[in-house]
């Protein structure tokens, strides 16, 4: 059934209250397809009615990105030019709240070259970083996402109702009915999300073990005092409680880089640079990814994994129950803000400062020193296979199950 507009007003109000949580005053940067100008309305009056001060829409468009990377020249793609940077520069004032409505096609990159994407990317994210750096934990941001025709028909293909099944279950995962009350459910969800992260932080494991009969066999070690996190983040600025992604259902922290051992075996493709990856495992020796095994992408994989120094270690490591929404819809969203969600996962390259006690105020050099890793990319995949255990280790040698068949133990 197509969505009603009541559905519509409910989720632009959870995005804009739950999510970004905008306040009175604040400067908004909305940033949402072409094709969803009407959600975009929807979403901007939102933000209004929360007293923001300004909303500016920043538009994307599959149809220009695919065309400049077919036809212009990389080292154009890869300029930043001056007025972008006094844009990212005016960012690092005004600290708007962020919101991402994404909806992008998953093959709108087809057909260009892998490796101009990925080196157009990689010089970018080196000049952007600095003003990304800048800002993080000092503003509050939500992504949420709303389908596009071509998104529903890669998850669906073929299906002349495939944009409705879309809805359907994006609507099932972000807790949205016709007669609910969303603003209520996030609070119990985010609520229990909560109470785990605040049970594995009493815990004090110092290294996690993972075991599945796939071939997971697989140790890391954790940074002492850095805090295991999930569901909200606060602005520090201002203390206001917010919620980056919806859906969420994961709790999250970052490992040391270079402090792991062992195989971690894939449960779901990944999709990456709109290319897919799967059917692959990845090993690691001294906390470095050593060699990679994939049935499709080992190209693309051993290019993720040598895109800079720290894409070959751990940026993170986040627990997520099998009986997730995400897992339970039973597809391939070719999002990782969905997909990242259905189970257990690992990702390769940049962590979270935030983890570590005044994380937000530390430098990323300083940062580094504490073991959190440093890198222009930071890509989710999924290890959360049925049969997966976790237990957790104290420095004292101590064992305690936190995850048996892959769920809460
Ligand atoms: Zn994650």
């Amino acid at each position: 059934m197509p969505v009603s507009e009541n559905i519509l007003r409910k989720y632009a109000e959870l995005i804009v209250r739950t999510g970004a949580n905008v306040q009175p005053g604040q400067v908004v940067q909305l940033t949402i397809a072409v094709e969803q100008h009407e959600f975009a309305a929807m979403v901007m009056e939102e933000c209004y009615k929360a007293g923001a001060k300004k909303v500016n829409i920043e538009w994307t468009c599959d149809m220009q990105s695919r065309l400049n990377f077919l036809y212009a020249e990389e080292e154009t793609l890869a300029s930043v030019l001056p007025w972008e940077k006094a844009k990212l520069q005016q960012m690092t004032e005004d600290l708007p709240c962020r919101i991402y409505v994404v909806s992008e096609d998953p093959d709108a990159m087809n057909g260009v070259d892998p490796r101009k994407l990925s080196a157009v990317m990689q010089s970018r994210a080196t000049v952007v970083k600095p003003y990304r750096n800048a800002i993080e934990g000092k503003h509050q941001w939500a992504i949420a996402a709303y389908p596009s025709e071509k998104w529903a028909q890669k998850c669906f293909p073929g299906a002349e109702d495939a944009v409705d099944r879309l809805w359907d279950a994006i609507l099932k995962t972000v807790r949205i009915r016709e007669d609910n009350d969303p603003v209520a459910e996030w609070k119990a969800h985010t609520d229990f999300i909560e109470e785990k992260a605040a049970w594995l932080n009493a815990q004090g494991f110092s290294s996690l073990r993972y075991r599945s009969a796939n071939g997971t066999n697989f140790t890391v070690d954790l940074i002492p005092g850095a805090k295991w996190a999930g569901a909200g983040a606060v602005n520090n600025r201002n203390g206001v409680f917010y919620i980056p992604n919806m859906p969420t259902e994961e709790i999250f922290t970052s490992p040391i880089a270079g402090r792991c051992e062992g195989t971690l075996v894939a449960v779901k493709p990944l999709s990456w640079n709109s290319q897919i990856i799967d059917g692959f495992s990845i090993t690691f020796e001294n906390g470095r990814a050593v060699s990679c095994h994939a049935e499709q992408g080992q190209d693309l994989l051993e290019q993720m994994i040598h895109m800079d120094e720290g894409a070959s270690m751990l940026g993170e490591v986040a627990l997520v129950p099998k009986e997730s929404p995400v897992n339970q819809c039973g597809f391939l969203f070719y999002e990782t803000l969905f997909d990242e969600n259905a189970c257990c996962h690992c990702a390769l390259g940049m962590g979270f400062k935030e983890v570590l006690p005044g994380g937000d105020d530390l430098s990323m050099d300083q940062a580094r020193e504490q073991g959190i890793n440093d890198s222009i990319i930071h890509v989710d995949f999924m290890v959360g296979a049925d049969d997966l255990y976790i237990d957790g280790v104290r420095p004292d040698g101590s064992v305690t199950a936190i995850f048996r068949n892959g769920t809460w133990a």
